[in-house]
């Protein structure tokens, strides 16, 4: 069943710019799942790939979607990336793969990533992250790509890369939990803030804080499903049905109307992608 709130009955034409629908969490439903969502409102997904691995799965997922086209299942967009956690198992190969398959990618593959660096609890192979992060971020200026970024204990290291390479085409710093002014150096760089399920947490106090005041073109939605569940939804599989949540608390949180946000997010999500979706 799709889940039950405020937002459910309104045509908003939302967008999930963060969401793992390629992991098997999602293998026995995933149909249903995308039903669902267009149901609730969630009407584009951009999904980002994270290892060499799942690369050609995706392209398959999207393309099998694409060759569907229903109307009652949202647009479905692919990234494809190195995520920092598996850096160890990729190397200079697999850039040159990726590199290739940008060259001749389909019109859904929309952005690079997920990339970036993860510096939580010393995680390995720091000089590695830091190798293909950079190999990365040369391919989104080669292929005029924005980024789909991954950050924990490392934005100021980030920041750094971008203003060093400038990236032309921008991107998105997903699940963005950073400071006020890191915040406005990425803006700065043409950059957009991704916000989910961590905005629903009182404790949070610090990002909701920014959720609330930064300008409302530099922010986007997202589930980064199926992992970080909503507040009230611990310990169980995050969907992308739960978008609209989250909406729900950047609303509670912001000046404008849940559909004034609602619209300026899909907008900014439809900038950063150069997504043409009719609407
Ligand atoms: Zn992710």
């Amino acid at each position: 069943m799709p889940i039950k709130n405020k937002f459910m009955k309104s045509l908003f034409d939302l967008c999930d710019t963060h969401c793992h629908l390629d992991f098997d969490a999602f293998d026995n439903d995933r149909q249903q799942v995308l039903e669902n969502c267009q149901l609730v409102g969630v009407k584009s997904i951009v999904i980002p790939a994270v290892s060499r691995g799942s690369w050609d799965d995706l392209d398959q997922l999207l393309q099998r979607h694409a060759s569907q086209s229903s109307a009652t299942t949202p647009a479905l967009y692919g990234a494809l990336g190195i995520h920092p956690w598996f850096v160890a198992d990729h190397s200079a190969i697999d850039i040159e793969h990726l590199d290739q398959l940008l060259t001749r990618r389909k019109p859904f593959i929309v952005a690079v990533g997920e990339a970036g660096l993860d510096f939580w609890h010393d995680m390995p192979c720091s000089s590695q992250q830091q190798i293909l992060f950079e190999a990365q971020v040369e391919l989104a200026i080669k292929h005029k790509l924005p980024l789909i970024l991954h950050s924990r204990k490392s934005h100021d290291q980030i920041l750094k890369v971008l203003r060093t390479k400038k990236p032309g085409a921008g991107g998105i710093i997903h699940a963005f939990s950073g400071s006020e002014q890191q915040a406005r150096q990425y803006i700065e760089l043409g950059f957009r803030l991704g916000f989910g399920g961590g905005i629903t947490y009182s404790r949070a106090k610090k990002t909701r804080q920014l959720a609330a005041s930064l300008p409302l073109d530099s922010i986007v939605l997202e589930t980064d499903a199926p992992d970080m569940p909503l507040s009230g939804f611990q310990g169980l599989r995050n969907t992308p049905e739960r978008l609209p949540l989250i909406l729900e608390a950047l609303t509670e949180l912001r000046k404008e109307t849940a559909e004034e946000i609602a619209t300026a997010t899909s907008k900014n999500a439809k900038q950063v992608f150069q997504l043409d979706t009719g609407g």
